[in-house]
């Protein structure tokens, strides 16, 4: 097909509004998806817990069901994208009714279990509670583990009756605390998933 210059400038010019055209109207209905599916949802920031990534999230959470879940762009980690893992994060937390409709997971864990030594049963205890018991176990078995000088009578104040193992739910500056806690502990035994 011979074409003029003019018949070729007409042509693209009309190619061109028609995928303009389009483009706003995708937009527009996009948005108003988007409106639509955050609309009075509140924004809790959180970490992806499947991988030792630990992408930043944004949940938005509507009669205490995450109804959409997001990267944080904010995030020094995923700038806002997610991993396919990531994208159905919001799975975590809810289930679907035999009518469709999203309901909060009753298998998810909320409280902190404990079971006894020697015990087969887990029970629900308080979070004060256990943070407590934890505690008092950590500095019980820190004093009657600790040695201040090593077989050859060198200062090295230290335990190794305890090890420590970060986090990589954690950010970098929150696992740097955990580092100088277990130091200031005497624990030496220190590690992390991702080696951080
Ligand atoms: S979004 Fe994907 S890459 Fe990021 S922490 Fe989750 S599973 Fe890992």
């Amino acid at each position: 097909m011979k074409l003029s210059r003019r018949s070729f400038l007409k042509l693209t010019g009309t190619t061109a509004a028609a995928a303009t055209l389009a483009g706003t109207g995708f937009r527009k209905a996009h948005a108003s998806y988007e409106a639509t599916r955050v609309d009075y949802a509140k924004e809790i920031p959180s970490v992806c817990t499947f991988c030792g990534v630990g992408c930043g999230v944004i949940c938005h959470v509507r009669d205490e069901v995450i109804v959409s879940v997001e990267g944080d762009p904010d995030h020094p980690v995923n700038e806002g994208t997610l991993c396919s893992k990531g994208s159905a994060y919001s799975n975590l937390s809810y289930i679907f009714d035999e009518k469709g409709k999203p309901r909060p997971n009753p298998q998810r864990v909320t409280k902190p279990l404990y079971r006894g030594p020697g015990e087969s049963d887990w029970e629900e205890k308080e979070w004060d509670e256990i943070m407590d018991m934890v505690a008092e176990r950590i500095k019980k078995t820190r004093d009657e583990n600790f040695e201040h000088r090593n077989e050859n009578g060198d200062i090295v104040n230290r335990t190794n009756a305890i090890s420590w193992l970060g986090s990589a739910f954690c950010t970098d500056e929150e696992n740097y605390l955990f580092h100088k806690m277990a130091r200031a502990m005497g624990v030496i035994n220190m590690d992390h998933c991702a080696r951080l």
